[in-house]
């Protein structure tokens, strides 16, 4: 078989179940960086971040009036118990500005980027899902599933609802389309997003944004809107929500 292996650098890294770390993505790296493992999880995963000098904070810092207003939401329309607001978060005055819109019950933070030599990297981080199980961990941190990246495709990021994400391994899957089925960027990302998933979860089950290593750049959502933007060398920043948005 004619098939040359591609010059691996692919070094993948994970945390999960994190609930100090400021900045999860730097836990992650640091793992890769200063331990020879990918994932970490929990307490663990913080005592060996706090050992390489990785900022943490209390978790009340990640509380958001959003957030806290769709756990309410959520566990209400269960009749579920809602816990006590925590005491160092006092409705604030303008909180119904805060509010004046709706948000869904997803949020994650996603990047691919590309470098002038062909090198491509994807990054996700997310507090998961609203209402989700205590100890559920999602896709995001999950390599193959929410996040993947190779040179010799591309770089994925995605966001959605992560057991379909992971079920169908939804970033690998999209790499695996271009590096050996030749397909382009984004005829990966639609047949992923658009038949795959949607024929796994039906619609609503969410999207990805990616980059090849030529600097091709794709994105693909099947719900209503996707946070997203863009910017390369040769073209300005653009900012979209809907599908028909630039
Ligand atoms: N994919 C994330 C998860 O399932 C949620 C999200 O994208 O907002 O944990």
């Amino acid at each position: 078989m004619n098939w040359t292996p591609p010059s691996w650098t692919a070094r993948p890294c994970a945390v999960a179940g994190i609930r100090h770390t400021r900045n999860p993505i730097s836990l992650a790296r640091t793992v890769m960086e200063h331990s020879p493992h990918v994932m970490l999880i929990g307490e663990p995963a913080e005592a060996f971040g706090r050992e390489q000098g990785i900022e943490c904070v209390d978790p009340g810092y990640f509380f958001n009036e959003q957030r806290w207003r769709a756990l309410e939401k959520f566990l209400q329309a269960r009749n579920l118990p809602i816990p006590p607001r925590p005491s160092h978060h006092p409705v604030a005055a303008d909180a119904k500005a805060v509010l004046a819109y709706e948000e869904g019950a997803q949020g994650t933070i996603g990047a691919v980027a590309c470098d002038v030599h062909g090198n491509v990297a994807a990054a996700t981080s997310t507090g998961g899902m609203t209402g989700k199980r205590w100890g559920r961990v999602g896709d995001s941190p999950i390599i193959g599933a929410g996040t993947y990246a190779s040179n010799a495709s591309c770089a994925v990021s995605g966001t959605g609802t992560g057991e379909y994400f992971i079920r169908l391994g939804v970033a690998r899957q999209i790499c695996a389309l271009v590096e050996l089925k030749r397909l382009s960027l984004q005829a990966a990302v639609d047949r992923v997003v658009q038949q795959e998933l949607r024929a796994l979860g039906g619609t609503d089950t969410g999207g990805v944004i990616a980059v090849a290593p030529d600097g091709t750049l794709a994105w693909g959502f099947n719900t209503e809107g996707m946070y997203r933007a863009r910017i390369a060398a040769n073209m300005p920043l653009s900012v979209g929500l809907y599908g028909d948005d630039p």
